[in-house]
Protein backbone atom coordinates (compact mmCIF):
# COMPACT_ATOMS: atom_id res chain seq x y z
CA UNK A 1 0.00 0.00 0.00
CA UNK A 2 1.16 3.67 -0.71
CA UNK A 3 1.62 6.18 1.76
CA UNK A 4 1.12 9.77 1.59
CA UNK A 5 1.34 12.95 4.05
CA UNK A 6 -0.74 15.71 3.29
CA UNK A 7 1.07 18.88 4.98
CA UNK A 8 -2.51 20.85 4.91
CA UNK A 9 -4.28 23.38 6.84
CA UNK A 10 -5.90 24.32 3.44
CA UNK A 11 -8.92 24.06 1.35
CA UNK A 12 -6.50 22.45 -1.32
CA UNK A 13 -4.99 19.58 1.19
CA UNK A 14 -8.41 19.19 1.73
CA UNK A 15 -8.99 18.57 -2.10
CA UNK A 16 -6.22 17.06 -2.51
CA UNK A 17 -6.83 14.44 -0.21
CA UNK A 18 -9.95 13.86 -2.00
CA UNK A 19 -8.91 14.38 -5.26
CA UNK A 20 -6.09 11.28 -4.13
CA UNK A 21 -9.07 8.97 -2.63
CA UNK A 22 -10.99 9.49 -5.64
CA UNK A 23 -7.65 8.57 -8.15
CA UNK A 24 -6.65 5.47 -6.29
CA UNK A 25 -9.33 4.12 -3.79
CA UNK A 26 -8.56 2.00 -0.79
CA UNK A 27 -5.20 0.94 -1.86
CA UNK A 28 -3.60 4.21 -0.67
CA UNK A 29 -3.11 5.21 2.98
CA UNK A 30 -3.57 9.08 3.16
CA UNK A 31 -2.83 11.32 5.96
CA UNK A 32 -2.89 15.00 6.40
CA UNK A 33 -1.39 16.67 9.25
CA UNK A 34 -2.92 19.93 10.72
CA UNK A 35 -0.44 22.47 12.66
CA UNK A 36 -3.41 22.88 15.15
CA UNK A 37 -4.58 26.18 14.89
CA UNK A 38 -8.15 26.06 14.25
CA UNK A 39 -10.46 24.87 17.04
CA UNK A 40 -13.07 23.05 14.21
CA UNK A 41 -10.76 22.87 10.84
CA UNK A 42 -12.32 21.36 7.71
CA UNK A 43 -11.66 17.94 8.02
CA UNK A 44 -10.29 16.44 4.86
CA UNK A 45 -10.90 12.40 3.78
CA UNK A 46 -8.68 10.09 5.25
CA UNK A 47 -6.35 9.78 8.62
CA UNK A 48 -5.74 13.40 10.18
CA UNK A 49 -2.55 13.84 12.75
CA UNK A 50 -2.49 17.19 14.64
CA UNK A 51 0.00 19.31 16.19
CA UNK A 52 4.27 20.23 14.96
CA UNK A 53 6.38 17.46 14.27
CA UNK A 54 9.24 19.23 16.53
CA UNK A 55 11.15 20.93 14.13
CA UNK A 56 12.74 19.42 10.88
CA UNK A 57 14.56 16.46 12.99
CA UNK A 58 10.99 15.68 14.18
CA UNK A 59 9.34 15.50 10.72
CA UNK A 60 12.16 13.26 9.24
CA UNK A 61 11.96 10.93 12.38
CA UNK A 62 8.09 11.08 11.55
CA UNK A 63 8.42 10.04 8.08
CA UNK A 64 10.98 7.45 8.59
CA UNK A 65 8.82 5.58 10.89
CA UNK A 66 5.80 6.07 8.85
CA UNK A 67 7.13 4.75 5.91
CA UNK A 68 5.60 7.61 3.87
CA UNK A 69 6.02 7.33 -0.26
CA UNK A 70 5.48 10.42 -0.96
CA UNK A 71 4.93 14.18 1.25
CA UNK A 72 2.95 17.03 -0.83
CA UNK A 73 3.48 20.16 0.62
CA UNK A 74 -0.15 21.81 0.39
CA UNK A 75 0.20 24.10 3.45
CA UNK A 76 0.05 28.17 2.99
CA UNK A 77 1.88 30.30 0.99
CA UNK A 78 2.74 32.19 3.95
CA UNK A 79 3.56 29.04 5.76
CA UNK A 80 7.00 29.55 5.45
CA UNK A 81 8.55 27.47 8.60
CA UNK A 82 6.78 24.35 7.82
CA UNK A 83 7.83 24.72 4.06
CA UNK A 84 11.28 24.61 4.98
CA UNK A 85 11.39 22.27 7.46
CA UNK A 86 9.40 20.22 4.80
CA UNK A 87 11.96 20.31 1.91
CA UNK A 88 15.33 19.52 4.79
CA UNK A 89 13.32 16.43 6.24
CA UNK A 90 12.17 15.09 3.04
CA UNK A 91 16.07 15.41 1.41
CA UNK A 92 16.92 13.73 4.80
CA UNK A 93 14.73 11.15 4.92
CA UNK A 94 14.83 10.24 1.44
CA UNK A 95 11.22 10.95 0.84
CA UNK A 96 9.61 12.59 -2.85
CA UNK A 97 8.24 15.75 -1.81
CA UNK A 98 6.16 18.34 -3.93
CA UNK A 99 4.85 21.55 -3.29
CA UNK A 100 1.32 22.94 -4.30
CA UNK A 101 0.81 26.36 -4.18
CA UNK A 102 -2.03 27.72 -5.19
CA UNK A 103 -1.15 31.23 -8.07
CA UNK A 104 -0.17 34.42 -6.56
CA UNK A 105 -2.99 37.30 -7.28
CA UNK A 106 -1.86 39.62 -10.23
CA UNK A 107 -2.32 43.10 -9.64
CA UNK A 108 -5.21 44.47 -12.71
CA UNK A 109 -5.02 47.61 -14.13
CA UNK A 110 -8.06 48.68 -12.30
CA UNK A 111 -6.28 48.04 -8.59
CA UNK A 112 -4.93 50.50 -6.42
CA UNK A 113 -2.18 48.18 -4.78
CA UNK A 114 1.33 49.18 -2.64
CA UNK A 115 2.58 45.98 -2.45
CA UNK A 116 5.29 45.60 0.59
CA UNK A 117 7.55 43.08 1.39
CA UNK A 118 6.11 42.37 4.47
CA UNK A 119 3.91 43.05 7.24
CA UNK A 120 6.89 45.30 9.15
CA UNK A 121 6.71 47.06 6.11
CA UNK A 122 3.12 47.04 5.72
CA UNK A 123 2.74 48.56 9.62
CA UNK A 124 5.15 51.35 8.80
CA UNK A 125 3.39 52.11 5.17
CA UNK A 126 -0.10 52.54 6.93
CA UNK A 127 -0.48 55.60 8.26
CA UNK A 128 0.49 57.49 5.49
CA UNK A 129 -1.95 55.60 3.34
CA UNK A 130 -5.57 55.46 5.21
CA UNK A 131 -7.25 56.29 8.92
CA UNK A 132 -9.57 52.97 8.93
CA UNK A 133 -7.87 50.12 7.98
CA UNK A 134 -9.10 46.45 7.12
CA UNK A 135 -6.74 43.86 8.41
CA UNK A 136 -7.57 40.42 6.43
CA UNK A 137 -4.21 38.97 7.46
CA UNK A 138 -5.80 36.34 10.25
CA UNK A 139 -4.85 36.35 13.95
CA UNK A 140 -1.71 35.23 13.96
CA UNK A 141 0.52 37.86 13.13
CA UNK A 142 -1.69 41.32 13.99
CA UNK A 143 1.33 41.91 16.27
CA UNK A 144 3.16 43.66 13.72
CA UNK A 145 0.64 46.41 13.59
CA UNK A 146 0.28 46.93 17.34
CA UNK A 147 2.99 50.11 17.80
CA UNK A 148 0.69 51.85 14.56
CA UNK A 149 -0.87 54.96 15.89
CA UNK A 150 -3.64 56.95 14.36
CA UNK A 151 -4.94 54.05 12.32
CA UNK A 152 -8.13 52.41 13.17
CA UNK A 153 -8.27 48.67 12.90
CA UNK A 154 -10.86 46.28 11.99
CA UNK A 155 -9.46 42.62 11.80
CA UNK A 156 -10.91 40.09 10.19
CA UNK A 157 -9.91 36.36 11.33
CA UNK A 158 -11.82 32.78 11.77
CA UNK A 159 -10.59 32.81 15.92
CA UNK A 160 -10.08 35.56 17.94
CA UNK A 161 -6.75 36.62 18.81
CA UNK A 162 -5.50 37.25 21.77
CA UNK A 163 -6.07 40.44 23.19
CA UNK A 164 -2.18 41.55 23.53
CA UNK A 165 -1.42 40.81 19.81
CA UNK A 166 -4.37 42.98 18.78
CA UNK A 167 -3.23 47.11 17.76
CA UNK A 168 -4.85 49.51 19.97
CA UNK A 169 -7.73 50.75 18.01
CA UNK A 170 -9.16 47.50 16.85
CA UNK A 171 -12.39 45.90 16.53
CA UNK A 172 -12.36 42.33 15.68
CA UNK A 173 -14.19 40.61 13.25
CA UNK A 174 -15.09 36.62 12.86
CA UNK A 175 -15.21 34.90 10.22
CA UNK A 176 -14.79 32.11 7.81
CA UNK A 177 -14.81 33.08 4.32
CA UNK A 178 -15.45 32.23 1.83
CA UNK A 179 -17.23 35.68 0.98
CA UNK A 180 -18.57 37.38 -1.47
CA UNK A 181 -17.96 40.52 -3.23
CA UNK A 182 -21.58 41.98 -2.44
CA UNK A 183 -20.87 41.41 0.95
CA UNK A 184 -17.45 42.26 1.01
CA UNK A 185 -18.09 45.83 -0.31
CA UNK A 186 -20.62 45.90 2.13
CA UNK A 187 -18.47 45.31 5.42
CA UNK A 188 -15.85 47.95 3.72
CA UNK A 189 -18.67 50.35 3.47
CA UNK A 190 -20.41 49.83 6.94
CA UNK A 191 -16.88 50.64 8.69
CA UNK A 192 -15.70 53.51 6.55
CA UNK A 193 -12.40 51.57 5.06
CA UNK A 194 -10.12 53.73 3.38
CA UNK A 195 -7.40 51.12 3.34
CA UNK A 196 -7.26 47.19 2.96
CA UNK A 197 -3.95 45.37 4.17
CA UNK A 198 -3.88 41.59 2.65
CA UNK A 199 -1.17 38.76 2.27
CA UNK A 200 -1.38 37.95 -1.37
CA UNK A 201 -2.36 34.68 -0.28
CA UNK A 202 -3.82 33.81 -3.77
CA UNK A 203 -6.66 31.63 -4.45
CA UNK A 204 -10.74 32.46 -5.23
CA UNK A 205 -11.79 31.60 -1.54
CA UNK A 206 -10.43 35.06 -0.52
CA UNK A 207 -10.32 37.17 -3.59
CA UNK A 208 -13.84 38.98 -3.25
CA UNK A 209 -12.60 41.66 -0.82
CA UNK A 210 -9.93 42.38 -3.68
CA UNK A 211 -12.84 43.22 -6.36
CA UNK A 212 -14.58 45.01 -3.55
CA UNK A 213 -11.46 47.13 -2.81
CA UNK A 214 -11.02 48.04 -6.37
CA UNK A 215 -15.06 48.94 -7.31
CA UNK A 216 -14.98 51.01 -4.53
CA UNK A 217 -11.80 52.47 -5.21
CA UNK A 218 -10.07 51.82 -1.57
CA UNK A 219 -5.77 50.99 -2.01
CA UNK A 220 -4.31 47.82 -0.89
CA UNK A 221 -1.32 46.96 0.71
CA UNK A 222 -0.61 43.48 -0.57
CA UNK A 223 2.26 41.60 1.37
CA UNK A 224 4.51 39.53 -1.13
CA UNK A 225 5.06 35.83 -0.21
CA UNK A 226 8.03 34.57 1.04
CA UNK A 227 10.50 33.13 -1.19
CA UNK A 228 9.52 29.55 -3.46
CA UNK A 229 11.22 26.80 -2.17
CA UNK A 230 13.45 24.54 -4.04
CA UNK A 231 11.99 21.71 -5.56
CA UNK A 232 9.32 20.81 -8.31
CA UNK A 233 6.18 22.70 -7.34
CA UNK A 234 2.54 22.21 -9.23
CA UNK A 235 -0.60 25.16 -8.74
CA UNK A 236 -3.03 22.82 -8.59
CA UNK A 237 -4.68 20.23 -7.60
CA UNK A 238 -5.01 17.98 -10.63
CA UNK A 239 -1.35 18.43 -11.60
CA UNK A 240 -0.64 17.08 -7.80
CA UNK A 241 -2.16 14.08 -8.42
CA UNK A 242 -0.77 13.47 -12.09
CA UNK A 243 2.91 13.95 -10.25
CA UNK A 244 1.03 11.52 -7.48
CA UNK A 245 0.39 8.70 -10.50
CA UNK A 246 3.96 9.39 -12.57
CA UNK A 247 6.28 9.17 -9.00
CA UNK A 248 4.65 5.82 -7.50
CA UNK A 249 4.45 4.13 -11.06
P1 LIG B 1 4.56 28.13 9.97
O1 LIG B 1 4.90 29.42 10.61
O2 LIG B 1 5.17 27.82 8.67
O3 LIG B 1 4.90 26.90 10.93
C1 LIG B 1 5.20 27.06 12.30
C2 LIG B 1 5.24 25.68 12.92
O4 LIG B 1 3.91 25.14 13.01
C3 LIG B 1 6.00 24.67 12.09
O5 LIG B 1 7.38 24.78 12.32
C4 LIG B 1 5.38 23.37 12.56
O6 LIG B 1 5.86 23.02 13.84
C5 LIG B 1 3.93 23.75 12.75
N1 LIG B 1 3.13 23.47 11.56
C6 LIG B 1 2.77 24.34 10.58
N2 LIG B 1 1.98 23.75 9.68
C7 LIG B 1 1.84 22.47 10.09
C8 LIG B 1 1.14 21.35 9.59
N3 LIG B 1 0.40 21.42 8.47
N4 LIG B 1 1.22 20.17 10.29
C9 LIG B 1 1.94 20.10 11.42
N5 LIG B 1 2.62 21.12 11.96
C10 LIG B 1 2.56 22.30 11.30
O7 LIG B 1 2.97 27.99 9.84
P2 LIG B 1 1.82 29.07 10.06
O8 LIG B 1 1.98 30.16 9.07
O9 LIG B 1 1.72 29.36 11.52
O10 LIG B 1 0.56 28.21 9.60
C11 LIG B 1 0.08 27.16 10.42
C12 LIG B 1 -0.93 26.35 9.61
O11 LIG B 1 -2.02 27.20 9.21
C13 LIG B 1 -0.34 25.76 8.35
O12 LIG B 1 -0.73 24.41 8.28
C14 LIG B 1 -0.94 26.57 7.22
O13 LIG B 1 -1.21 25.78 6.07
C15 LIG B 1 -2.23 27.11 7.83
N6 LIG B 1 -2.56 28.46 7.36
C16 LIG B 1 -1.65 29.47 7.44
C17 LIG B 1 -1.97 30.72 6.99
C18 LIG B 1 -0.96 31.84 7.04
O14 LIG B 1 -1.31 32.96 6.58
N7 LIG B 1 0.25 31.63 7.52
C19 LIG B 1 -3.25 30.96 6.46
C20 LIG B 1 -4.17 29.92 6.39
C21 LIG B 1 -3.82 28.66 6.85
P3 LIG B 1 7.11 21.99 14.05
O15 LIG B 1 8.33 22.77 13.66
O16 LIG B 1 7.03 21.66 15.49
O17 LIG B 1 6.87 20.81 13.15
Amino acid sequence: MSKILILGGTAEAVALAAAVAAEFGEGFDIQTSLAGRTKSPTVPVGAVRVGGFGGPKGLTRYLREQGFNAVIDATHPFAARMTGNAVEACAAAGVPRLRLDRPAWARSSDDDWYPVADLAAAATALPQLGRRALLTIGSQELRAFRNVRDVRFWARMIEPALPEDLPADCTVLTGRGPFDQASEEALMRRYGIDILVTKNSGGDAAAAKLAAARSLNIPVVMVARPPVPPGETVQDVAAAVTWLRQMLR
